[in-house]
């Protein structure tokens, strides 16, 4: 153990890659602390500090980051710019760092190395070499902890297709399969999304999701579209959001989107048109705001589930 202590904001990429960087600085002995549940003073703090253009999840992270950043030594802040060849992450995720270094009095260590696997996948040793580098561990150690990490990473999503969803929330409630579908950070982030997974499943909602769909089958349905989609969360969401639209047992489909979000208003958009042209499936736009109020949404959401009870009989 090094007894050192990296921070994690429980924000965006979090909720994709934790096992993975979790798994990482422990093999090296490193310590990792994870700021608190997103909760009222994390978004305050966040809308105060971030940019007005900001989108919601954004906002969110700012506030993430401020609450751990005063109890650690290091603060992992990647500029993630692509994982996977090919494709991209939406632009306002590059510029994390930078914006958050301009907020920022004393930070502690920043391990802002940049990831991008545009070209080629075998750059990831080159942030790997840089991350070493800041954290001042031996190389090979490095890779050696990678090796592991990827490993537990790709058990994780294998568990989630396998028809899971992440620690907290319970699978197998429910008997109308309903597609949920929206970036991870709001999905899975109870704060933000006021409960509407449990909600969901109160009304009697099965939640599948796009992480319960395989690589293989999002980019099947992905390139259905004539152009192709090259930010990779849009084509999850795309390409899975069709998938769930021709699989007979999803009855209906939700697409959470964040203000502020293009790639949300573009993706969600097709699919809302997709599902009136082609499938007639219940299908409910639903865009998460600061001001989001509950008693609205669960108007809504009751009114779906209603719709979708009626259709199966
Ligand atoms: S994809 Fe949308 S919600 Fe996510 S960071 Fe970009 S603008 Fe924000």
């Amino acid at each position: 153990m090094t007894g050192k202590i990296v921070g994690m904001p429980k924000g965006l990429l979090y909720h994709y890659y934790y096992v993975l960087w979790k798994n990482f600085f422990d093999a090296l002995g490193f310590r990792v602390r994870v700021s608190s549940d997103t909760n009222k003073r994390i978004v305050n703090t966040g809308i105060m500090s971030a940019v007005d253009e900001a989108c919601l999840p954004v906002k969110v992270f700012y506030g993430h980051v401020l609450d751990v950043a005063e109890q650690v030594d290091y603060l992992f802040l990647p500029r993630i710019v692509s994982v996977t060849e090919k494709e991209y992450m939406c632009p306002k995720l590059l510029g994390i760092p930078d914006m958050l270094k301009a907020c920022m009095i004393n930070p502690p260590c920043l391990i802002d190395t940049t990831i991008n696997l545009r070209n080629n996948n075998s750059q990831i040793y080159q942030a790997i070499k840089e991350i070493c580098a800041i954290i001042q561990v031996p190389l090979k150690d490095g890779i050696r902890a990678w090796q592991r990490a990827e490993k537990a990473q790709g058990d994780y999503e294998l568990y989630l297709q396998a028809g899971n969803l992440p620690a907290g929330f319970n699978s197998n409630l429910g008997e109308y399969p309903i597609a949920l579908l929206g970036h991870g950070y709001n999905i899975y982030d109870a704060y933000l999304n006021m409960g509407m997974i449990h909600k969901l499943q109160d009304l009697g909602a099965r939640i599948w999701t796009k992480e319960m769909v395989p690589k293989s089958i999002v980019d099947t349905y992905a390139r259905k579209l004539p152009k192709r989609m090259f930010w990779t969360f849009g084509k999850q969401l795309l390409g899975s959001g069709l998938y769930y639209l021709e699989h007979n047992q999803v009855k209906g489909i939700i697409y959470v989107a964040s203000f502020g979000c293009g790639p949300d208003s573009m993706v969600g958009d097709l699919l809302e048109r997709w599902a009136r042209r082609y499938n007639n499936k219940p299908f409910m736009f639903l865009t998460l705001d600061e001001h989001s109020g509950e008693a609205g949404l669960v108007t809504r959401l009751e009114a779906f589930m209603d719709m979708v009870k009626r259709r199966v009989g």
